[in-house]
């Protein structure tokens, strides 16, 4: 395998506005992911975009050239333009791989992909995650225990308005009771998506090894395998000649 092509998209609103945001990801969110894609894949090219750049830093090459792309977004999620997401969407349709992470479940990309809400419940409340391993032979589960904690993070719990997901990988427990499915995998065109749950901006989840070590491995797993456009529909000559009798008739 070639290494691997990686770009992380990042709002990178709140760690400019909020400092106690900034303190804890002073290189932003995509600086972390960066890192911990790099910690685990130390060949890739990992490059970065972020909504205020010019096109939100993309362009059909940058997509073109990107065998997944990781998207973190919350606040400004109708920031993005339509277009762009569109042709994220398209990427992934074609082969792209797409990790979409926390709030961006309500990320347009993603609600195009899945074709319903994506809502969700939810309580900012510094609760304990305990995260259960649901598939341990999985690619993307790789290292991981059956379980492991997150001290304090964001609760979301169920339901969550998504398509029944093609492996449902992890499920989360909160403190308060509520569960939520927090590490979820789909089919799209040629593409695969994955979406996993933790990385409230206020908590660092980003450095945790486990949570790392999920998204390093679901880049590998959602790697794009080929590259090729659904677009288009073509009309074909047969391979065999198929006796058509109505028109050998006229
Ligand atoms: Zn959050």
């Amino acid at each position: 395998m070639p290494p691997l092509r990686v770009t992380i998209w990042n709002e990178y609103l709140h760690e400019l506005e909020h400092d106690v945001v900034a303190a804890i990801y002073p290189d932003g969110i995509h600086g972390a992911l960066r890192g911990a894609l790099l910690e685990h894949h130390p060949d890739a090219t990992v490059r970065t975009a972020t909504l205020r750049e010019s096109d939100h830093g993309l362009s059909t090459d940058l997509l073109a050239d990107t065998d997944v792309m990781l998207w973190w977004g919350h606040k400004a999620h109708d920031e993005v333009d339509d277009a762009w997401a569109e042709r994220v969407q398209q990427a992934v349709l074609a082969g792209m791989g797409l990790i979409v992470l926390h709030s961006g479940h309500h990320s347009k990309p993603f609600k195009r992909l899945m074709g319903t809400n994506c809502s969700l419940r939810w309580r900012e409340a510094d609760e304990k995650e305990r995260l259960w391993n649901l598939q341990p032979s999985h690619p993307i589960l790789e290292g991981i225990p059956e379980h492991f904690e997150l001290a304090h993070e964001e609760m979301y719990g169920e339901r969550f308005d998504i398509p029944e997901p093609d492996e449902t990988l992890m499920v989360s427990w909160f403190q308060g009771g509520d569960v939520f499915r927090s590490l979820c995998t789909w089919r799209r065109g040629h593409g695969r998506v994955v979406y996993f749950r933790p990385g409230h901006e206020t908590y660092p989840t980003y450095f945790d090894g486990h949570v790392r070590r999920i998204v390093a491995n679901a880049a590998d797993w959602s790697r794009r395998r080929l590259s090729r456009s659904t677009r288009e529909a073509p009309q074909v000559e047969a391979l065999e000649h198929v006796p058509n009798p109505t028109k050998e008739h006229i």
